[in-house]
């Protein structure tokens, strides 16, 4: 089952007078349980194809179907409804709140969507950070933490709401290449026992065989899928 379906997707910014086609005919989709990494170089596209597929920007032209919702169409309220209830995001930048603990962090998500954190919410909060092999780390501030420890609780975050799909941008970059393979490996078995759809975006060739399938872009498009290790 299709979980990401973009199709001739198109974006150009306008800054000042010139046009920046950011994305020119992208075309992607993405299944149940799959993990497709994007890999291409600084500047071209990622982020912008993220964003799009995950309803944070809009696209100039083209198909964007996530979970059967057609969402360029949809207005802002719709949109933050939309991300809400379908779509995760793990950032470079993490993103934690500093003053709240690990769990805490995770229970925003519950708040954000009309929860009231109460003792479900803190169960599964618990619970995924236990699965991240976080269980001793639920009452620390992210600044007592260690990278790989805030960028766990940032995928619990992300998963904290059972998206289908799960939007990775550059999870590992800020990690060395250990922590950053322990980290992708995590990734890898939370999407595969959930059968979560994911997109993680990485210009380090070292964490491509984390994936099911690569694709490549280059100045905003998108080359043919390859197999993983060629
Ligand atoms: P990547 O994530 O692969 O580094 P981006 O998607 O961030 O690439 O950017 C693609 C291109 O679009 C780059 O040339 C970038 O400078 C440009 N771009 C990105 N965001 C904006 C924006 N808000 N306004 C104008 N140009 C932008
Ligand atoms: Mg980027």
């Amino acid at each position: 089952m299709t979980v990401l379906d973009m199709r001739d997707v198109r974006k150009v910014y306008r800054s000042g007078d010139a046009d920046i086609v950011a994305l020119d005919h992208a075309t992607l989709t993405v299944d149940r349980g799959e993990i497709v990494a994007l890999l291409g170089p600084s500047g071209s596209g990622k982020t912008t194809l993220l964003s799009i597929a995950g309803g944070l920007l809009t696209p100039s032209e083209g198909v964007v179907q996530v979970n059967g919702h057609d969402i360029p169409g949809y207005s802002a309220k719709e949109l933050t409804d939309f991300r809400r209830h379908n779509v995760g995001f793990v950032f470079q930048s993490v993103n934690l709140v500093p003053f709240l603990t690990a769990e805490e962090n995770l229970l925003v998500v519950d708040e954000l969507g009309g929860g009231r954190g109460g003792r479900a919410a803190k169960e599964r909060a618990r619970q995924l950070l236990g699965e991240l092999g976080l269980a001793h780390r639920t009452r620390n501030l992210p600044a007592q933490l260690s990278g790989g420890e805030r960028q766990r609780v940032a995928i619990g975050r992300a998963l904290f709401n059972n998206p289908s799909l799960v939007l990775f941008d550059e999870p590992t970059s800020a990690l060395d290449t250990s922590l950053g393979e322990q980290v992708m490996e995590l990734i890898r078995s939370e999407m595969k026992s959930r059968n979560t759809a994911s997109v993680i975006v990485t210009h380090d060739t070292r964490m491509t065989h984390f994936a099911d399938r690569v694709v490549r872009i280059v100045d905003g498009r998108l080359g043919a899928a390859e197999p993983v290790g060629a």
